[in-house]
């Protein structure tokens, strides 16, 4: 299997650290607001190489963390009028509603930075002790990233090449620095913000030492795969690197994988531009399968514009699949229990041949684009030679085939009965969090949709009800 390698920025043999295993970490979200589809890519690429990986025997742990101490939380909470940890918890539960209707599995170990202080208290602490990092006077510490040979090797910058990219001149603020590009790995608290007390000042992490410090709980000091947003790649993996590796003196992650960005309009999706869907909102036009199905349709290097007729595209794909499906289980019902013909024999041949084309594509670097159309391959065998005369045998076949494929891909084989109820409910929950966060036009948006819907909302001192116009 060939991996490209963001290190070496080349695809390279899939080896692992131990036999049978894979151990991999995927920079999860910083919870302050419902996640949108740009950052539904990584969760649903890294899923589907889980996926893959299983598929092909393999034990693998994947660790996926969630942020939920940071700016923008702080932000939130302080716009709300409600705690940090109410917002992040709030988000944390949105998001796995969110990644179930994605059909993400579960990963092994979803860690909360909040919950791994003491583990960066420590980590700071050794990476001070061996001259990586130094405490300022008001109690800040930064990592000294000249004390580590290797600053840059990930996102191929020099400390010594001012062409590069890496940073020359320090800003106001930054007097403390020894070199503008040493980075906070904990800072001092500020009036009102959640802290917690350290040798240095009572204060909080930074992001970047969270990675290292769950990433080497959960999974140990070396790992197979680490991945993420290509946006991470500087400075957040480069730093993770510098702050392992300085402290086990061991290579952190053997291949560094990072999926290209959805665009919209051929900008990047992101919460700072405002120019984002959320998952939860495109929920209410389509099966999130769809956005499964779109997302998959792109090898993960490339850029993916976010469209209307890719989504409509996208919606026909997964109809062709599903009525395939629901053919296949009709005429395996009734079909014979007979001996195959010799066409059908022929059939199976092309299966193969298939199977292996949806195989050798995802060997190339997860190519799911090619895989898919393999899968599209095998739908139009079924169209075409499936009948409710076909052998069992043949049928089954093809059947078992296509759920395992599917499987990969993370598509459901059947037709998801969505209940009203459980759509009102989230609608209803989405609804309380606009009002709280003053997005009286969402909260007000999302009430006339249910009254379209034909649902009533009554407020009472139990909380919101509602019932059938
Ligand atoms: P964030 O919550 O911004 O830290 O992002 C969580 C994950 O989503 C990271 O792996 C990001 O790289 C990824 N991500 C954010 N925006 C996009 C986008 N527009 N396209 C692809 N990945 C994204
Ligand atoms: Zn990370």
């Amino acid at each position: 299997m060939k991996i490209f390698n963001t290190m070496d920025r080349r695809k390279e043999e899939f080896v692992p650290l131990e036999p049978g295993k894979v151990r991999m970490y995927v920079c999860g979200p910083t919870v302050y607001n419902f996640i949108h589809i740009g950052n539904a890519r990584p969760m649903i690429f890294f899923d589907t190489v889980r996926r893959y990986f299983q598929y092909k025997g393999y034990d693998v742990r994947y660790v996926s963390n969630f942020t939920d101490v940071d700016d923008k939380i702080i932000k939130a909470a302080e716009e709300e009028g409600v705690s940090a940890s109410e917002i992040a918890e709030r988000y944390i539960k949105e998001c796995r509603t969110d990644m179930a209707g994605m059909n993400i599995e579960p990963a092994t170990v979803n860690p909360r930075a909040t919950e791994e202080i003491s583990g960066m208290i420590e980590m700071i602490q050794q990476l001070i002790d061996g001259g990586h990092a130094y405490a300022a006077e008001d109690g800040t510490v930064y990592y000294r990233v000249r004390s580590f040979k290797n600053y840059g090797k990930l996102s191929h910058k020099n400390l010594d090449d001012n062409k590069s990219g890496l940073r020359t001149l320090k800003v106001t603020g930054e007097e403390a620095k020894e070199d503008p590009n040493d980075f906070v790995l904990w800072k001092p608290k500020k009036e009102g913000e959640p802290y917690w007390t350290s040798p240095w000042c009572d204060g909080r992490p930074g992001w970047h030492i969270e990675c290292s410090v769950m990433s080497k709980k959960y999974l140990g000091e070396q790992i197979d795969i680490h991945g993420g947003g290509e946006d991470l790649i500087f400075p957040h993996h480069e730093n993770e690197i510098a702050q392992s590796e300085a402290v086990s003196g061991k290579p952190f992650a053997r291949y560094w994988m990072h999926n290209a960005f959805l665009n919209i309009d051929n900008v990047k999706m992101s919460k700072s531009l405002g120019n984002f869907k959320t998952v939860r909102e495109i929920s209410r036009q389509y099966d999130l399968q769809v956005l499964r199905l779109f997302m998959l349709s792109a090898h993960y290097r490339s850029p993916l514009n976010f469209s209307r007729e890719m989504m409509e595209g996208a919606k026909a794909g997964l109809e062709r699949i599903l009525t395939a499906m629901d053919n296949l289980r009709d005429s395996f019902e009734e079909a014979p229990e007979r001996a195959m013909t010799e066409e059908e024999t022929r059939g199976l041949t092309e299966l193969s041949g298939l199977v292996k084309k949806f195989e050798d594509s995802m060997e190339d670097d997860f190519n799911t684009a090619d895989a898919l159309s393999a899968v599209f391959e095998i739908v139009r065998l079924a169209n075409t030679t499936v009948t409710r005369e076909s052998a069992r045998k043949y049928i089954g076949k093809i059947r078992e085939t296509m759920e395992k494929l599917l499987d990969v891909l993370g598509i459901l084989p059947e037709r998801k009965k969505v209940s009203l109820d459980a759509e009102v409910e989230a609608l209803i929950t989405e609804r309380q969090a606009a009002r709280k966060a003053k997005n009286y036009a969402r909260a007000d948006e999302i009430r006339n949709q249910l009254t379209e819907m034909g649902i009533v909302l009554e407020d009472t001192k139990d909380g919101v009800k509602w019932r059938k116009a």
